[in-house]
């Protein structure tokens, strides 16, 4: 057996029930075996492997509060800090029922990874809870992030570990997290990022995500001598990452037909009007469906589906595991020749493969989604610095991190002789790293 197989059997059989970790373990590692087997002598003594897939640490604890009715209700909280090699934990807090061990495991592990590729000097880490803040009044949410920060404030600090946004937390959770942070602890510090512009955020944090999605989809269609200008294209999700990738993409003159949310999709053949789906989702906290309602031409369709939608460039920014082998086979059928990734390991391995194979270009989320964590670390910056630096300023800063993110992934696919395989080049630039400093910094 292989070094990289053997940690693969020891991770299954050391994770039971933890399917999401296994699987994002199994990609790296695939994509690992050549720089591994070039130095496997010294990673076995070294247990290199061994160390890069065991979490530096998770916490777990209750989080209880009271609903509206009176009635204490009881979740699950995490943070598992994967991996300080080459800097504080860094990631985000999710908040959704799906939460559990193994799924924040697989954030945590591809987090490591994502923040060595932006170039700063950020660990990985993730967090968050079952808790679903869909639903629930303005009061719920603030009891429950008061009683989750309560416990967590324990274990983060500015120089220690760094929070962020994710799925089910924006801009009021962390508001109401930083606020009891600061109420335990008495400390102003830059401990969480997101935070709003009044109170030690950072410009171009809300739309960094999918705008960083956009400027390395630009790059990698550049390398391949085409343009944004003119090319269809299709965005799942309606959350934070999705609005502003459309908000970039028709900015460079691509035209957006089809979002979605947890329920179904809109299409709308003339191009979505993103104003209308920011009113109901960042204002009113609405269905994509009201969209449908509101735009004559505009078609509403219940459930998945969104990926038989014609397009050149598929965006899938809502989940992991969102696009599997048959939307990617509709994808390919329907002419689709590029796929980069806004959420986390939304396309299954196997639809990877086929996409791969048909010779689609594609970018995994760890480079892709990057310029999110890589402007938190601007915010970390500011707030070190007790500055503010102008839209214009951050912007620049992260379209120059997404170049070089591509840049770094093309790279290591040409020295590993594989070419346009983004996947291996994306786990091979973040991994040699990571690797360099765990070295460096003996066995801790
Ligand atoms: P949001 O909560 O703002 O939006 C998530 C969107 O995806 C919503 O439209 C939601 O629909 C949909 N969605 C969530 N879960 C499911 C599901 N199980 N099935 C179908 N649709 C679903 O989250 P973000 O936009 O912040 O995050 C989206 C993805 O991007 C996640 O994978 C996240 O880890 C990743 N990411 C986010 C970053 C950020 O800066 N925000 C940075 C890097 C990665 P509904 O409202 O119906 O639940």
């Amino acid at each position: 057996m292989s070094y990289t197989e053997e940690i693969y059997a020891r991770v299954i059989e050391q994770n039971p029930g933890e399917p999401e970790f296994h699987q994002a373990v199994k990609e790296v590692l695939d994509s690992l075996k050549l720089v591994i087997d070039a130095n496997e002598e010294e990673y076995r003594k070294l247990g290199i492997l061994e160390r890069l897939v065991e979490p530096e640490r998770i916490i777990s604890f209750r989080v209880p509060w009271v609903d509206d009715q009176g009635k204490v209700q009881i979740n699950k909280g995490y943070r598992v800090q994967f991996n300080s090699a080459i800097g504080p934990y860094k990631g985000g807090l999710r908040f959704h029922p799906s939460v559990n061990q193994s799924i924040l495991k697989f954030l945590g592990f591809e987090q490591v990874f994502k923040n060595s590729l932006t170039g700063l000097p950020i660990g990985g880490g993730k967090g968050g809870s079952n808790f679903d803040p869909k639903g629930k009044s303005d009061r719920e949410v603030m009891a429950f992030c008061q009683s989750f920060m309560t416990e967590l404030q324990k274990y983060i600090g500015a120089d220690q570990d760094v929070p962020a946004g994710d799925i089910g937390v924006g801009g009021r959770e962390i508001g109401y997290l930083y606020g009891q942070y600061k109420r335990l602890t008495g400390q102003y510090e830059g401990v969480l990022t997101g935070k709003g512009l009044t109170w030690g955020g950072s410009l171009v944090r809300t739309q960094a995500t999918g705008y960083g999605l956009v400027y390395i989809l630009d790059e990698m269609l550049k390398a391949a001598g085409k343009s944004m200008e003119g090319q269809t294209i299709v965005v799942s999700g309606s959350g934070n990452v999705a609005i502003y990738a459309v908000e970039k993409a028709q900015e460079l003159g691509a035209k957006v037909v089809a979002m979605s949310d947890s329920n179904g999709y809109v299409y709308d053949p003339e191009g979505i009007k993103l104003d209308i789906v920011k009113d109901i989702k960042e204002v009113k906290r609405g269905r994509i469906k009201e969209y449908a309602e509101q735009v004559s031409s505009a078609v509403y369709t219940e459930g998945k589906g969104i990926w038989t939608v014609k397009c050149d460039i598929a965006l899938p920014c809502a989940t992991q595991n969102e696009l599997n082998l048959d939307d990617a086979k509709a994808l390919v059928a329907n002419g689709c020749f590029a796929i980069a990734e806004g959420a986390n390991m939304p396309t299954t391995r196997e639809a990877t493969d086929y996409v791969q194979a048909q010779g689609l270009l594609f970018m995994p989320g760890k480079a892709s989604n990057a310029g999110g964590v890589a402007t938190s670390a601007l915010e970390m910056c500011q707030n070190s610095a007790r500055l503010s630096w102008t839209f214009e300023e951050v912007d620049e800063k992260l379209k120059n991190i997404m170049k070089d993110i591509y840049a770094k992934v093309a790279d290591a696919a040409e020295r590993y002789d594989v070419p346009g395989n983004f996947v291996v080049g994306a786990n091979i630039a973040g991994f040699e790293k990571v690797v360099d400093a765990m070295k460096a910094q003996g066995l801790v």
